[in-house]
């Protein structure tokens, strides 16, 4: 199978990056090739939907600390200036009101 499109994850809750137990949902389609004999060979799989469910921690069994590493995390640059003046926005509409 390729498992090139396999996301990797990491549990927050103590650093593992390599031991998951993954519950998926998974609709396939495959080419069942029976020879003479009856001997059934399997060729072909083709994946047409995949959920996940959930993934766990197969260190401390954490399902609720392992996210997935898919998307990189943004890092937020701290805006300045914003934090500073909250009133800034509705101070100018209201003041539009007056006139
Ligand atoms: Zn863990």
């Amino acid at each position: 199978m390729n498992t090139d499109q396999v996301p990797r994850y990491r549990c927050n809750a103590c650093g593992n990056l390599t031991r998951f137990d993954v519950t998926s949902r998974r609709r396939t389609r495959a080419f069942h090739h029976f020879d003479v004999s009856g001997d059934l060979s399997v060729e072909a799989e083709t994946v047409l939907e995949e959920e996940t469910e959930e993934v766990s921690c197969r260190w401390c069994h954490s399902s609720g600390s392992v996210v997935g590493l898919e998307a990189p995390e943004k890092v937020e640059a701290p805006e300045r200036g914003v934090d500073g003046n909250p009133e800034s926005t509705t101070g100018s509409v209201a003041r539009s009101a007056e006139g």
